[in-house]
């Protein structure tokens, strides 16, 4: 069924577990995360970014990503992740996207305020969620979004005083913050702040969003969802997984499309899996 980010993460908040987002840039990967999502009695959060949008335009995935999410038997959220424009928020509030998130986190706080405000007025109209950033999830150099991470991030970590004085002026319904990960492959260890997390947990009253969670450890998942983090996006995994797939079969002698892909969406299947069981998502 196709449900908004309040309807999975609520829940989850209340009963300490995380939900995935898995953005997917075809019908593949959809069909992989979906499959996941049956075979684990898992709710999910699927769908794409602006950055990722070369690989598959905003329209096209929807005209078969909400039909999907209407269909399957477990609770799908459309999620628009990273909207970096308000013209592009709009367009997925359009086709159908459920839920947004508007990154405005590079821009000044009143000015991140001012815009996040604006498209949750306009969201909910749609009966659609909104999540925002505060404070700013840095690039690992080589990732999909670019820059390089600054030799000392922590200057751009969420400050929790500040957490609950963004969400009271925004009716933002999830956050992400700024702990210690970065997006795309890891080139360090990551060390994550939970005690940060914690602190914003027990000042806010919305699911809190942990951003560039490919790589992280097993542990560090765990931790992080025991100290307050309902929402964890994920997408190098499951598209490191893929290639993987296609490698395999190239190996196994086969060498057509329609051959490797079978093997994509499986491994696609299988790695999603793993994180909604990591995730304790599974049977809710
Ligand atoms: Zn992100």
């Amino acid at each position: 069924m196709l449900v908004n980010l309040n309807e999975v993460l609520q829940p989850a908040r209340a009963n300490k577990y995380a939900v995935g987002l898995f953005n997917t840039v075809n019908f593949e990967m959809a069909r992989g995360v979906l499959a996941a999502a049956e075979a684990q009695r898992s709710p999910v959060i699927i769908g794409t970014a602006e950055i990722l949008l070369p690989f598959g335009p905003l329209e096209e995935l929807a005209e078969f990503l909400i039909p999907m999410a209407k269909k399957a038997s477990v609770p799908v959220v459309v999620h628009f992740d990273h909207g970096l424009s308000f013209e592009k928020c709009m367009e997925a509030l359009k086709f159908g996207f459920t839920s947004i998130m508007y990154d405005c986190s590079t821009d000044t706080y009143e000015e991140n305020i001012r815009k996040v405000k604006e498209l949750v007025q306009i969201a909910h109209c749609f009966g659609a969620t909104v999540e925002g950033e505060l404070g700013h999830v840095g690039d690992n150099e080589g990732s999909a979004e670019g820059n390089s991470i600054l030799n000392d991030p922590s200057i751009f970590y969420t400050d929790p005083a500040q957490a609950k004085d963004y969400l009271a002026r925004t009716n933002t319904d999830a956050l992400a913050i700024a702990v210690g990960t970065a997006h795309g492959a890891y080139k360090m260890k990551p060390k994550l702040d939970f005690k940060r997390i914690a602190a914003i947990r027990d000042l806010v009253d919305v699911p809190l969003v942990l951003h560039g969670g490919s790589g992280l450890s097993d542990e560090d998942f765990k931790h992080a969802i025991k100290d307050g983090i309902s929402k964890i996006n994920i997408f190098t995994d499951i598209n490191v997984a893929a290639a993987q797939a296609a490698k395999k079969a190239l190996n196994d002698g086969k060498n057509s499309m329609t051959d490797i892909i079978p093997y994509q969406i499986t491994a696609i299947q299988s790695a999603t899996e793993a994180k909604m069981r990591l995730f304790d998502s599974n049977n809710k």
